[in-house]
């Protein structure tokens, strides 16, 4: 795969605008951290499919701007491949990239992003 365009994730100009809908968790994930969290923290959808929890408009997880649980083993693959890969295929992410304003305001990024 060749180098990604970067984005100022870190700290996130647009107050992690890609957090304000929660994420999809693989059965793995949701179990790890339920046993570290809790389970309020994550919620199964009609569809069978976990997912974690939104407060005041972003994910639970997300304090002070930043993701409290990036560093960690069931940091969940969604979040870690977005906006580039897709978690499930590997192969590109499938889904609207423009949740990150970076995409609006850098339409170049929606062409140059693609992994090779
Ligand atoms: S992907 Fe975009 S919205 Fe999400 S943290 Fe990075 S710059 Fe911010």
């Amino acid at each position: 795969m060749r180098d990604l365009p970067s984005l100022p994730c870190y700290p996130c100009p647009h107050r992690s605008a890609c957090c304000a809908y929660g994420v999809t968790l693989s059965d793995e994930e949701a179990s790890a951290i339920t046993q570290v969290h809790g389970a309020a923290v994550v919620y199964r959808t009609r569809w069978g499919e976990w997912r974690t929890r939104v407060r005041g408009g972003r994910c639970v997880f997300l304090r002070d701007n930043v993701c409290s649980i990036h560093a960690e083993p069931y940091y969940p693959a969604v979040c870690r491949g977005f906006p580039w890969i897709d978690a499930e295929t590997g192969g590109p992410y499938q889904y609207d990239r423009t949740i990150c304003p970076e995409f609006i305001a850098r339409p170049e990024l929606i062409r140059l992003g693609l992994p090779a």
